[in-house]
């Protein structure tokens, strides 16, 4: 017998408008807890924009987001982020000199404590502090994808796409998300290097905490192997929601998309 659900997040007439362009228009859309959604539509449908609204870097024009039923629609991106909410984005944002563990790390600033004094007069536990770190990072790669933990001092300049690729979730991850949103993993790979990373993120899913993802994608290979449960968006609209079976035999979808092409 199914159990009910838990909706973990909540849009309700979501709108965002910039100037002339209404790239969200009143969305009405839940995640449930542990599941893995799939956000489709052509470009420009508004998909990032949605991801941008609910982490917080840009205020929704009207309606609102709930997660976990705490109201999220004004909170700030640190606000979202201390709700365990975090998110790759389209265009790489490595920082190629700085090693694997730097560009990972970075993304634990939760719990880092960065301030100054600290840094300058608690040398003893600073040090502590550091080698926690290290050891986190390490341990998440050694789940993530044992190999790349080999190359966690190198720097990532000197690594292949799909390790970069690898690097960015993890950063991602290594604060423990409870809702992971993925935009567009597979930009600039080959489609059997995006199964591997993909593989990589259902494995520590497995091994670590049953996380909430939201993967926004065009392949639609990946779609159909990751997703349990679809929405479609075009000119900021929900135009159609359901399996990805339901979905790309949906009329609607289909001249979505021919319209693009
Ligand atoms: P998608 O990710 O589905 O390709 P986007 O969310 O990036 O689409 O964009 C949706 C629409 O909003 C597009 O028309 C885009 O040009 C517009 N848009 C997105 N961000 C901005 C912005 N910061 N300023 C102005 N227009 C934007
Ligand atoms: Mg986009």
């Amino acid at each position: 017998m199914n159990q009910p659900k838990n909706k973990i997040l909540e849009a309700h007439h979501l709108t965002m408008r910039f100037g002339g362009v209404t790239a969200l228009d009143s969305l009405d859309m839940h995640v449930n807890e542990g599941e893995v959604l799939g956000l489709l539509g052509p470009n420009g449908s508004g998909k990032t924009t949605f991801f941008n609204v609910i982490t917080g870097l840009y205020r929704a024009t009207s309606g609102n987001v709930t997660f976990r039923g705490k109201d999220l629609t004004d909170a700030s991106a640190q606000d979202v982020y201390k709700e365990a909410i975090t998110r790759t984005f389209q265009r790489s944002r490595l920082s190629l000199p700085l090693t694997v563990f730097d560009n990972i790390a970075i993304g634990d600033n939760r719990r880092l404590n960065t301030s100054l004094l600290f840094n300058l007069f608690q040398r003893n536990q600073f040090k502590k502090e550091y080698d926690r770190i290290v050891e986190q990072v390490n341990q998440l790669l050694l789940t993530f994808n044992p190999k790349l933990a080999g190359k966690i001092f190198e720097p990532v300049a000197s690594l292949p796409m799909i390790d970069r690729r690898r690097i960015e979730i993890c950063r991602a991850l290594i604060s423990e998300p409870n809702l992971l949103l993925l935009d567009e993993p597979s930009a600039g790979m080959t489609h059997d290097e995006t199964v591997e990373v993909m593989d990589d993120i259902l494995q520590v899913r497995s091994k670590i905490k049953p996380f909430t993802i939201i993967l926004i994608e065009h392949e639609m290979g990946l779609i159909q192997r990751m997703t349990e449960r679809c929405i479609v968006l075009n000119y900021g609209k929900k135009i159609a929601e359901g399996t990805y079976d339901e979905i790309v035999n949906n009329s609607e979808v289909q001249v979505a998309y021919l319209g693009q092409e």
